[in-house]
């Protein structure tokens, strides 16, 4: 192991010996990637796998829990669980997801090798910055395979900080399904326990407070690193993403939350307001991480039975190709947020859109009222949800449901164009009303009166919906 910072015990990917070589390596496949066409890509995929039953992608994987595969079910209901996490929370939210290593040294998430995963999104992206940032990530997975089979990490811990994408501006970064109300971070940590597993945390983390609030992401993340003996300055989000750390595990006793931690203490020097999470906090609130992260865990499994009948559901769909069965869970995951939102207030109004979340904070003020009746009530629950309906989530960026192909996208816009239009009826019905917002969707104002006029809200705050 090579040239290691002043206290030894933190080291950048790209200063480790073997880096030069695993950099040729992830050219090679990305090279190969893009002189070939799919056909010769999926024979690639089946050279890895040649002794092995396991399902390459996701509609694979359906066909085998179809047929009662039960690791294949495992594979299936592990990509459900990741995917409706992610799309409902942005941010203080915590996962972890253990792999497992192939006899080839490939290593596999959700049955699939984690370089393929990458390198199967680089198939589809439409977005020249999407596609750019892929191939950053395949890197990374070629760097990951060879410090797991190098055994670098059972004293040390991979770290990445994955930022809302730098060159873009809201409205595209938003559409590629970057949550930019908060520009959320993705710190990701990846260890092997001393048992021999392989893990991979993912820890959610505000890079603004809102929307109108000022962008700390990329100013933390540096103050952050040069803690650490490290030099982001002059990095852009894609070049910090390139740049993982190698970080002995002694200094991160608790893994992501310990970074979590770090990003924390970082973001409230730069910006002088007490963060967790990179949300703000009162000075005196307790800021503890571990029971953060017992709450994300409570939160997945309190979410068993929904996500259980996604995945049957998502079984019983016979996809023809990788890219339907992953629409079909964007799909199925996004009604379920959908539904869920309006009962279920730990997830942030704004992850169907700023225009949905005054729907979901007047569903939300109808639901813990008793002033109108129940027939009512009723009534406008419905004509809500409807509205709500047409909200848009994503997970992941160029994850499923976050980059339609252009085709795919003209089906949804005009799909939005006839609710809109059926909806028009529906808007007269919404009864005019007073209610108090948990939160203001634009300004971030918490409890603000909100009057609902003809459709259209006014906060107190100043703020209107469109
Ligand atoms: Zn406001």
């Amino acid at each position: 192991m090579s040239p290691i910072s002043p206290e030894g015990l933190v080291v950048e990917a790209r200063d480790i010996e073997a880096d030069a070589q695993l950099q040729r390596r992830a050219s090679g496949l990305i090279g190969g990637l893009v002189t070939n066409n799919e056909f010769e890509v999926e024979q690639v995929d089946v050279v890895g796998d040649v002794q092995s039953n396991v399902p390459r992608n996701l509609s694979e994987a359906l066909e085998a829990a179809r047929d009662g595969d039960e690791v294949a079910l495992e594979m299936v209901r592990s990509n459900v669980t990741t995917d409706y996490f992610e799309r409902a929370y942005k941010s203080g939210f915590v996962s972890e997801v253990t792999l497992s290593r192939r006899p080839n040294g490939d290593i596999e998430q959700y049955g699939q090798s984690i370089e393929d995963v990458h390198m199967n999104s680089l198939r589809f992206l439409g977005n020249e910055k999407l596609i750019d940032r892929a191939k950053v990530e395949t890197l990374n997975s070629v760097r990951d395979r060879h410090y797991v089979n190098s055994g670098l990490l059972k004293d040390n811990a991979r770290v990445t900080f994955s930022l809302v994408h730098d060159q873009m501006d809201d409205e595209e970064a938003s559409e590629v399904g970057f949550f930019v109300h908060t520009r959320s971070i993705s710190i990701q940590v990846m260890t092997e326990r001393e048992d021999g597993e392989i893990i991979v945390q993912s820890a959610f983390v505000a890079g603004r407070e809102n929307l109108s609030s000022e962008i700390f992401d990329r100013s933390a993340v540096i103050r952050l690193a040069e803690k650490l003996g490290v030099d982001y300055s002059d990095c852009g989000s894609e070049d910090i993403l390139g740049r993982p750390l190698v970080v002995n595990k002694s200094m991160i006793p608790n893994l992501s939350l310990s970074i979590v931690e770090m990003f924390d203490v970082a973001a409230t020097e730069v910006t002088g307001r007490d963060k967790f999470f990179g949300r703000d906090t009162d000075s005196d609130h307790d800021k503890d991480y571990l029971e953060k992260m017992k709450e994300s865990q409570k939160l997945t499994s309190s979410m068993k039975e929904n996500i259980d009948s996604v995945v049957s559901e998502l079984v019983n769909f016979r996809a023809d190709t990788p890219l339907q069965a992953t629409e079909k869970l964007a799909e199925l995951n996004d009604k379920l947020l959908k539904e869920r939102i309006v009962v279920d207030e730990s997830i942030d109004a704004r992850v169907l859109g700023v225009e949905t979340a005054y729907h979901v904070n007047h569903a939300r003020a109808i639901l813990s009222s008793n002033v109108l009746a129940r027939e009512q009530q009723h009534r406008q629950l419905q004509i809500l949800q409807r509205k709500i309906n047409l909200g848009n989530s994503s997970s992941c960026p160029g994850g499923a449901g976050g980059n339609k192909t252009d085709e795919l996208s003209d089906i949804f816009d005009l799909a939005s164009t006839l609710v809109d239009n059926q909806d028009e009826s529906d808007s007269e019905s919404l009864e005019d009303c007073e209610f108090v917002s948990k939160e203001c969707p634009k300004c971030g104002e918490k409890n603000v009166k909100t009057e609902c006029k003809d459709g259209v809200y006014y906060g107190a705050c100043g703020c209107a919906s469109e």
